[in-house]
């Protein structure tokens, strides 16, 4: 016997949904870089195929949210790197880049896994427990009882 459970069908869509707006968010990353500084000096950007965390020092830059245009057409930041970095008006800064893709991937290969197995089993099969009803003459599901 096996039902189709209501839990796996939530994660699977869950896991959709998520990879979805991940993609959404790499692909906007590639038009658009956003940036939100903090009073503290901390930074949190999305930008280039790339999420970062980043602490400015020494610098009057503006507390808040920023969005610019991106300046490179291609995806930066494929693998987990650091940057220092000297900013316009002498403050310092240190950025660690993270690349979506692999959060995508966390998403993608489990909910695919979870779609693959729950495909509607084939014409001819019951399909509430897969079984092959070829031949079957009672109009039940010798497995599971399920009217076919
Ligand atoms: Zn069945």
């Amino acid at each position: 016997m096996r039902r189709r459970s209501r839990t796996r069908r939530i994660l699977k869509w869950v896991g959709l949904v998520v990879c979805i707006l991940l993609a959404a968010v790499w692909l906007g990353s590639l038009r658009w870089n956003v940036y939100v500084r903090f009073a503290d000096g901390r930074a949190f950007s999305i930008n280039d195929g790339g999420i970062a965390t980043s602490t400015v020092k020494y610098s009057q830059l503006r507390v808040g949210v920023e969005v610019h245009r991106s300046g490179s057409a291609f995806p930066c930041h494929w693998w987990p790197h650091r940057v220092f970095a000297v900013l316009r008006d002498g403050g310092r800064e240190t950025t660690t880049w993270w690349p979506i893709w692999p959060f995508f991937l966390a998403f993608a290969i489990p909910t695919a896994f979870l779609c693959h197995r729950d495909r509607r089993p084939p014409k001819g099969h019951c399909q509430n427990c897969g079984y092959d009803l070829t031949g079957n003459v009672s109009g039940l599901c010798p497995e599971c009882g399920e009217p076919t």
